[in-house]
């Protein structure tokens, strides 16, 4: 991969305005694809879950999936956009060993939604609305996997594997207009964006919404123009970027590219990209096509779908509180301060949290262990914290066990590496290996007194009020106890003996 020449990040913004435009793809949680009866179901063995329709036998012929369409229309709802009375699906032709049919079933000029839009509120807390031009449904391609590469791409690679269980899953694409005004902040705003998709079809339960298993995949098109140009630049279109992060930066790495070829005079190319996630760059894919190369036409098989006003209306009364609603009334509720909210949020949290504190924790404890001990375990698992295998109820038990004097922090720890490890909820465990704080003053005073026997003078130290003195008392008596005594009650009780003779 040839090295790109990159402008500091300063510079390009203070040569160009940055305009961004995202497609992101929600794979819907159907019980079936979208126009046969198959399972939708992720990590099933390969090629279990096809058919004449989803392969495209000749004279196979597809229905819609209605609860598809009812999750599109939730979706767009959601988003403030209106829904088509009369939505036609189309053929997007085109060739890849992927798409068995050679060409998507897909909508083209008739979405299902359109014209809405969205507010995020950015790490800043800065806010922007984002106007979005369409939602619409389709189907996504099977999956492809390229064997003997050094890199898992086609490249270099001695075959490939193709699975068809995803081909035909419902998918809505939904589609940004420009965004502009976001400055030096684009790459959060994108970031930002596809969280608050995420969030929306999360609540809405029309998507497991896992970005690492491609639920929610984001294309992210820059462009730039000259400060006070009226035509917008040639884009660039970076694609299936799955993760936030990962879109973060490869915004970001598109607006130095991009600067740095046109400081020189080079035109930018309109072509697709790959983001590589190790190498921190975007590489060049296939040039990108404008939508006539497609040849889209109405598709025959399927008749049009037309939702009526009363199944619109019903969902538009199912439909949940907006994530920036949410927000404001969590973080009252939990009483965060605005810089502890941010943390929270961008670290993805919310839910966890909202979790845990539902379970019988104190909202400050519950943002302790997921942003601090939680957090900080992933970081060296090189993982998503969302990702760890423990759960809110797990945590706000751990937390309990704290509050309760049970527990000191030290021994916290240590039970919730064993509830990572999967040996059961943290009450179990501090049960099963014998890990509760001793709390029997006898133990404590006998310790205090051993300690003491070997540092005569803390005592008089104590009562002439230096109680720095005391540290090295209640260390040696943690030290001797292992760490399962309670630091707090040792203090206590070194302090009453002080005061007592
Ligand atoms: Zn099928």
């Amino acid at each position: 991969m040839a090295k790109d020449e990159l402008m500091n990040y300063e510079k390009a913004l203070e040569m160009f305005e940055v305009v961004i435009g995202l497609e992101v793809h929600v794979e819907l949680n159907t019980k079936t694809k979208m126009f046969c009866g198959c399972r939708n179901e992720f990590g099933d063995e390969p090629n279990t879950n096809v058919c004449p329709i989803c392969i495209a036998l000749p004279g196979a012929l597809p229905a819609v999936n209605r609860t598809a369409v009812e999750s599109s229309i939730s979706i767009g709802l959601a988003l403030g956009c209106q829904i088509a009375p009369n939505g036609r699906f189309a053929r997007k032709n085109y060739f890849y060993p992927d798409l068995a049919k050679n060409f998507q079933t897909s909508q083209y000029d008739e979405p299902i939604a359109f014209e809405g839009e969205l507010t995020v509120e950015l790490p800043s807390g800065s806010v922007h609305t984002v106007q979005i031009e369409r939602a619409h449904m389709e189907e996504d391609a099977g999956k492809l996997t390229h064997i003997g590469g050094s890199t898992g791409r086609i490249q270099g690679a001695e075959y490939s594997l193709v699975d068809y269980n995803r081909a035909g899953v419902p998918l809505v694409e939904i589609v940004t207009k420009p965004v502009y005004g976001a400055g030096a902040e684009a790459p959060e705003l994108a970031a930002a964006y596809v969280r608050s998709i995420r969030e929306i079809v999360k609540g809405l339960g029309v998507s497991d919404a896992k970005m690492e298993r491609g639920n929610v995949r984001c294309d992210a098109n820059v462009s730039l123009r000259p400060h006070g140009q009226a035509k917008l630049g040639t884009r660039t279109e970076t694609k299936n970027v799955n993760s936030l992060r990962s879109i973060e930066r490869a915004v970001r790495y598109e607006i130095q590219r991009q600067a740095a070829l046109l400081a020189k005079g080079t035109a930018i190319i309109q072509e697709t990209r790959h983001w590589h996630e190790d190498k921190g760059a975007t590489s060049a894919g296939r040039p990108k096509s404008d939508a006539d190369d497609y040849r889209y036409f109405p598709e025959p098989d399927l008749v049009p779908v037309q939702p009526s006003k009363e199944l619109i209306e019903s969902l538009r009364a199912k439909l949940p509180e907006k994530p920036a609603d949410r927000r404001k009334r969590v973080q009252a509720e939990w009483g965060f301060a605005d810089l502890e909210f941010r943390d929270v949020v961008n670290a993805d949290l919310l839910d966890q949290i909202e979790e845990t504190v539902k379970a019988g924790a104190k909202p400050q404890a519950a943002r302790k262990w997921w942003t601090g001990e939680l957090a900080r375990i992933a970081n060296s698992e090189n993982k998503d914290v969302t990702e760890l295998e423990i759960s809110g109820a797990h945590v706000a038990e751990l937390a309990q066990l704290v509050d309760a004097g049970k527990l000191n922090d030290r021994l916290a720890r240590e039970v919730l590496t064993y509830v990572l490890g999967g040996e059961g909820s943290p009450a179990e465990i501090v049960a099963a290996r014998g890990l509760e704080v001793v709390s029997d003053d006898g133990a404590l005073i006998a310790a205090i007194d051993a300690a003491l026997a070997k540092q005569p003078d803390v005592l008089d130290a104590i009562r002439e009020g230096r109680m720095q003195a005391a540290g090295a008392v209640i260390g040696a008596v943690m030290q001797a106890m292992k760490g399962s005594a309670d630091a707090g009650r040792v203090r206590e009780l070194l302090i009453e003996k002080a005061n007592a003779n």
